[in-house]
C-alpha cells in the first residue's frame, strides 16, 4: 500500500505492487502503447469511454505478444457494464487500494504466457489466428462469442478478434473464423443472422417501404373500402366529404354506418407522392448509412453469425505456435494437396499389386522449423518453402508429386525406382538445399531430417504414411 502512495503522483504512473509493475493509465493521458511491454499489467482509469476503448483496443490490436497479451484492468468507481470492454480486459477494481484482488490474475496470466511458443506465422490469417488463440489460452477462456455492438460495422463484434480490424474491414474477422474452423482450431454453433450491404458489407441500414415504380419512400397509404349494399370498392379518399368526417359511398350515396356491418377495409392502397403511381404491394429498400447505396432488401448479403469454441487442437496450436493455414501451403507452386497425395499413394499401391514394381515415398522435415520460422518474416518463409519445392521438383520425375504434410514436412513420391536410388537422390537433394539456404538466406541454420519408405503392396497407404512421419515431431 505504501508503494502506491509514493508512486501515485509521479509522471510515469507506475505502481510497484506485490512484485509486479503496473502501468497506470489515467483518463486522457498520452501514453505510448510500446511502454506496455515493460510492465506486468495495465490499469486504465475509466471516465471517458471513448478514451478507454481507444486504449484497450490499441493494446489488444498490437502485433507484439509482449503487448497484446498483457493483463488489463479497468479502474471504475461505478459498476457500469460495458460488455465488449469487459471482455477485452481481465477484470476491474474500484480503487487502487484493491490491487491485491488482481494480483492472482496477473500471476496466472504471466505463468500461462510462459507456456506459449511464438513463431512468425506465414500468413496474415495465421498471425491473427495465433493472436486469438493465445489470448484465449492465457485468459483460460474457451469460447469466442459475438457481442451485439453499435460500434461494429457488421452489428456483431468478436472483441478479441474484431479489435484487429478497422471498422470497414470487420467482415475479415468472419473469414478468419471460417479458416480457423476449417483448420479444426475452432468449432462453431449458430448464433444469429445479419444482413449486410452488398457494396460495403455494412450492417448500418435503414429499411423503408418504397414505390415499386420510382423507389421513392414518399408515399401515403389509404384504406380500400368495400361497401356491402352496392358492392362498390375504392380508396377511402373517394368516400370522404369536405363538410364532416362521415363517409358516404360515391356510387350509391348512402352514409356508411359500422365497419363489419355495412362495409369493411379489405386492403390498403399506396399513393406515390413522387410519380403518382398507385400500388398495393410496396417494395422494401435498405439504404446503407455507410456508403449510401439504396437497394432492394433482396440484394443484401445474408450472413451467419456463429459463436465458437476452442478445440483441443486449437489449444495445442496456441502452445506450440500456429505457423500456417492449409490455404497458405496449398498456394506454394508445384505442390498438390496432402489429401490428393494420399489418394495417389493409394492408387500406386494398387498398381504395384499387379506389376510387382518398385516405388517409394519420401519426406523432408525441417526439424528446427520453429526457430527458422521465427527468424523469417511471412514473405521470406513463403519464399523459403517455394525454393525448397523448386529444388525438389527439379530432382524428381515430372510424374512424381510433392505435397506439404505440415508447415515443416514436405512429402513426395518417387515411383518406379529402386529404394537405394531414391535414398541417393534424397541425399543429393539435401546437399542442394543446404547450398541454396547458404546462398539465399544469411545466417540461417535449417536442419533437415529425411526418410524414405519403400512401398509394400501388402500394407495400407495409412501404414506407409505413419512410417514415413514416425521419426518427426
Ligand atoms: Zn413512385
Ligand atoms: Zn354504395
Ligand atoms: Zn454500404
Amino acid at each position: 500500500m505504501k508503494h502506491i502512495a509514493e508512486h501515485k503522483d509521479n509522471a510515469e504512473s507506475i505502481i510497484e505492487h506485490a512484485g509486479f509493475s503496473f502501468l497506470y493509465i489515467r483518463n486522457l493521458s498520452a501514453i505510448q502503447v510500446e511502454d506496455v511491454q515493460y510492465h506486468s499489467a495495465v490499469i486504465i482509469e475509466v471516465k471517458n469511454y471513448d478514451f478507454v476503448r481507444l486504449m484497450v483496443s490499441s493494446i489488444r490490436a498490437n502485433h507484439s505478444p509482449d503487448i497484446y497479451l498483457k493483463p488489463i484492468f479497468l479502474l471504475k468507481k461505478d459498476a457500469q457494464d460495458q460488455p465488449v470492454l469487459d471482455e477485452l480486459s481481465d477484470g476491474s477494481i474500484k480503487g487502487l487500494d484493491e490491487l491485491d484482488l488482481v494480483v492472482p490474475i496477473v500471476e496466472r496470466i504471466s505463468a500461462r504466457v510462459q507456456d506459449l511458443t511464438f513463431t512468425n506465422s506465414i500468413s496474415f490469417e495465421a498471425q491473427i489466428i495465433t493472436k486469438l488463440i493465445t489470448l484465449l489460452y492465457t485468459k483460460e477462456q474457451k469460447t469466442v462469442e459475438p457481442f451485439p455492438y453499435v460500434y461494429s460495422n457488421i452489428g456483431y463484434y468478436y472483441p478479441m478478434l474484431s479489435v484487429n480490424f478497422e471498422q470497414s474491414e470487420e467482415t475479415v474477422a468472419l473469414d478468419i473464423l471460417k479458416i480457423a474452423e476449417d483448420e479444426g482450431i475452432l468449432r462453431s454453433d449458430y448464433y444469429d443472422r445479419v444482413y449486410l450491404c452488398s457494396s460495403c458489407s455494412s450492417n448500418h441500414l435503414s429499411y423503408r417501404e418504397v414505390c415499386p415504380k420510382c423507389s421513392s419512400s414518399n408515399t401515403t397509404p389509404d384504406d380500400i373500402i368495400h361497401h356491402f349494399p352496392c358492392g362498390y370498392v375504392g380508396p377511402m379518399q373517394d368516400f370522404k366529404n369536405e363538410i364532416d368526417d362521415k363517409l358516404n359511398c360515391p356510387k350509391c350515396n348512402k352514409r356508411l354506418k359500422h365497419i363489419g356491418v355495412d362495409y369493411d377495409k379489405p386492403s390498403v392502397i399506396h399513393d406515390c407522392n413522387n410519380c403518382n403511381h398507385k400500388f398495393q404491394d410496396y417494395h422494401v429498400n435498405a439504404k446503407c448509412l455507410s456508403c449510401h447505396a439504396d437497394r432492394a432488401v433482396e440484394s443484401l448479403m445474408s450472413t451467419e453469425i456463429n459463436s465458437y469454441r476452442l478445440t483441443k487442437k486449437g489449444e495445442l496450436a496456441a502452445i506450440k505456435g500456429f505457423v500456417t493455414t492449409t490455404k497458405d501451403i496449398d498456394e506454394v507452386f508445384g505442390t498438390i494437396k496432402y489429401d490428393t497425395f494420399k489418394t495417389m499413394l493409394k492408387y500406386e499401391i494398387e498398381r504395384l499389386k499387379q506389376t510387382e514394381g518398385l516405388s517409394n515415398i519420401c519426406a523432408i522435415n525441417i526439424s528446427n522449423s520453429s526457430q527458422v520460422y521465427s527468424k523469417l518474416g511471412s514473405e521470406l518463409q513463403r519464399g523459403l518453402l517455394k525454393d525448397l519445392v523448386s529444388v525438389i521438383r527439379s530432382n524428381i520425375r515430372s510424374s512424381d508429386v510433392i505435397a506439404f504434410e505440415s508447415s515443416s514436412t514436405i512429402v513426395m513420391s518417387m515411383n518406379a525406382i529402386p529404394n537405394k536410388i531414391a535414398k541417393k537422390i534424397i541425399v543429393e537433394m539435401i546437399a542442394l538445399l543446404n547450398d541454396l539456404i547458404k546462398t539465399s538466406f544469411e545466417d540461417l541454420d535449417v536442419l533437415f531430417d529425411t526418410k524414405v519408405v519403400a512401398l509394400d503392396h501388402g500394407k495400407t497407404h495409412d501404414a506407409h504414411l505413419k512410417e514415413l512421419n514416425a521419426d518427426f515431431n
